[in-house]
């Protein structure tokens, strides 16, 4: 059997056409701030493809960009200044941050219905409890992947491997509220020479390490879901955690390395944006 590819682009654009629809819908285009902190190349492509996805949609990006030498306190006072603009809907800080800067404690400034990225701890708390009205970016673009197969969750073995607070954790209480039995590895399961064990099992994997080929195509269940959200340059290749040619040959559907979660992510940010700016609209 060969795998069915779950790409990220068709599923992308299918979304984004049900949020211009929204913006459309809206009083006026919602605003998305972006804070950069210092040079970084990395954080110019992020904002680079964040500013033509926002005009695609009829969304406006403001860009503010700081200096190096930034203080946390001045961060944070852009932030509050941010938080009470009422012309603001959604606020995005850039990753890497100078490393005099810790990010945890700087996001938490960020207002609760301005994170369009889904990670305040107040909207990770309201997962626990099914209620939230924005998720996570790259949990969320796993979970749609997910709906695209058809596969009704309900009891199914799923395997995450990697347990970071952007991808594995919130995955995990996601997948949980479908009522699949959830399993997540991490590196104390790869310590303990256990990761194949789970993986094996797997009928549906989602991997988010980081560490090319670190996932044997021959651990894939005949069947099996895989969805590789891994980013890795091998020379001048971008490949997944996943042997992607050996688990294509086991799994129904498998996600391609680049393009599947990955065109999937900066949409999901955008729908977080207009369901904040939705929210303020009614006020
Ligand atoms: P983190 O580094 O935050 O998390 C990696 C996780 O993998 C940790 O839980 C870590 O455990 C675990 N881990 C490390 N080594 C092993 C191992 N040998 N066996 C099992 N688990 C291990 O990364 P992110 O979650 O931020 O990102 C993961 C990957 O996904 C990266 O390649 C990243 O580039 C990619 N990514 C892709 C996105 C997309 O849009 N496609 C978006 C976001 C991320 P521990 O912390 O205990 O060591």
């Amino acid at each position: 059997m060969l795998a069915n590819l779950l790409e990220g682009k068709p599923l992308a654009d299918r979304i984004k056409l049900e949020i211009k629809a929204k913006v459309e819908g809206l009083s006026k285009p919602p605003v998305l701030a972006s804070i950069q902190v210092g040079e970084n190349a990395g954080a110019d492509v992020y904002v680079k493809s964040q500013r033509k996805v926002s005009e695609s949609l009829g969304i406006e990006y403001r860009h503010e960009k700081m200096a190096q030498s930034t203080t946390e306190e001045e961060l944070i006072s852009l932030i509050k200044k941010l938080n009470t603009d009422n012309s603001v809907n959604g606020i995005i800080i850039q990753m890497p941050l100078p490393a005099h800067i810790d990010y945890k404690k700087v996001s938490n400034y960020v207002a609760s219905d301005k994170d369009v990225e889904g990670m305040h701890p107040e909207n990770i708390g309201k997962i626990i409890f099914g209620k939230a009205k924005v998720l996570p970016c790259t949990a969320a673009a796993v979970m749609e992947l997910l709906n695209v197969t058809g596969l009704d969750l309900y009891g199914k073995e799923v395997v995450i491997v990697g347990h970071s607070e952007i991808v594995g954790k919130p995955l995990a209480l996601m997948l949980l509220d479908k009522f699949a039995t959830v399993t997540v590895c991490h590196i104390g399961t790869s310590k303990a020479g256990k990761l194949d064990e789970h993986v094996r099992k797997a009928e549906v994997l989602i991997v988010a390490v980081g560490r090319a080929g670190l996932i044997k195509g021959e651990w894939v269940k005949d069947g099996a879901v895989v969805i590789d959200v891994g980013i890795n340059r091998v020379g001048d290749k971008i490949v997944g955690d996943v042997e992607f040619d050996e688990a294509a040959k086991r799994a129904s559907w498998i996600t391609p390395v680049p393009g599947g979660v990955g065109p999937l992510t900066v949409t999901m940010l955008m729908r977080n944006l207009v369901e904040a700016a939705k929210y303020r609209d009614t006020f």
